[in-house]
């Protein structure tokens, strides 16, 4: 209930204001992302690199459906791609298919995507595909492999969610291909007839695909906050023999710092997820609601909710 409250009032412009005006507020959402623009997002990106942690670098948003709109976030990712390339960060990007027109026309996506792995190809950037509500499953899958075979694994990639109760094959179909693969427990609302809920459950799926992701994966990313699945990863990772330079572990940017840092000193690859752009509150929102409790009232207080 607060989280679809919290969710809706982060599209209204309104609220977007009057979060960016409120310093306190704006100071705690600045945590978690890039900033309202690419140059912002550049800047987190150089930050972060400084500090040793890898980046990849996302134009906050999805489901549009205005032609203009995805064309501009399809323009964005192919700017992100040649400033990288300037400016020498180890950064790639990650899109929703959703964001760059998969609503309004999956062939215009397509092409939009094509534009955007080409720009990739020619810059030696990577592209990360986001993975979206398992409505968009099938038709992401299919779009990914036909550009994997286009554009090959050092350009394109693509996401895999664990709690999915349906399609467990989908990761051993990616393996077969030697995919690069970011997994991830799964991160929408859905229906129990397509996804685990129970924590036990999610958890498990997690554990299962990390074990099948190490032992097969090409470049394989496990991107997750939870202590528990990164002490299973590691595990995982000695019993295989494998070294620390054979995975990365991606977490959001913001997101326990202390842990980002740990896995560094650890001798572990961190990269980050850096949000940014106009549509930064929907996220920044969900970041809030879940940071202790202390800070969370404070943040209340200053909004005047309490
Ligand atoms: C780099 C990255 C890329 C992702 N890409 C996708 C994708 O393409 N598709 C998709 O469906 N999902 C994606 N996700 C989201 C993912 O599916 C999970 O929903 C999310 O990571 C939370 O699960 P967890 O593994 O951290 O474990 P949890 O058990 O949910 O969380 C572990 C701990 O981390 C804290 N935590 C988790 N998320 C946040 C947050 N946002 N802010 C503050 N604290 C938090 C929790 O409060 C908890 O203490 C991505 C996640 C990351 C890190």
């Amino acid at each position: 209930m607060i989280r679809k409250a919290a969710q809706i009032l982060a599209r209204q412009a309104w609220f977007r204001k009057l979060v960016m005006s409120t310093p306190i507020v704006r100071e705690l959402a600045g945590r978690f992302v890039g900033g309202e623009d690419l140059a912002s997002a550049l800047a987190a990106a150089r930050g972060a690199n400084a500090r040793g942690l890898k980046t990849t670098l996302n134009f906050h948003g999805m489901h549009v459906l205005d032609l203009a709109e995805a064309e501009g976030a399809a323009q964005q990712a192919m700017d992100a791609l040649v400033r990288i390339r300037e400016e020498g960060l180890d950064s790639n990007v990650s899109i929703k298919l959703t964001k760059i027109g998969l609503d309004l026309d999956p062939a215009y996506c397509q092409l939009q995507l094509r534009r955007i792995l080409e720009c990739a190809a020619g810059t030696g950037g990577f592209v990360r595909i986001d993975m979206e509500e398992s409505n968009y499953v099938e038709t992401t899958l299919r779009v990914f492999e036909e550009m994997q075979d286009r554009f090959g694994n050092g350009t394109v990639g693509l996401v895999i969610q664990s709690y999915l109760r349906h399609r467990a094959g989908d990761l051993d179909r990616l393996l077969d291909r030697k995919a690069s693969i970011r997994l991830v427990k799964g991160g929408y609302r859905e229906p129990a007839s397509q996804v685990f809920r129970s924590k036990a459950e999610v958890d498990a799926a997690f554990n299962r695909d990390i074990e099948r992701l190490l032992l097969r994966g090409v470049s394989p990313a496990i991107a997750t906050h939870d202590e528990a699945a990164i002490a299973w990863t590691l595990a995982v990772q000695a019993r295989l023999g494998l070294g620390r330079e054979a995975f990365e572990f991606q977490m959001l940017y913001g997101v326990r710092p202390d842990l980002q840092e740990r896995l560094l000193a650890d001798g572990c690859t961190v990269r980050c997820y850096i949000p940014y752009g106009g549509d930064w509150a929907t996220h920044a929102v969900g970041c809030l609601r879940r940071i202790p409790a202390g800070a969370l009232t404070r943040f209340r207080h200053s909004l005047h909710l309490s």
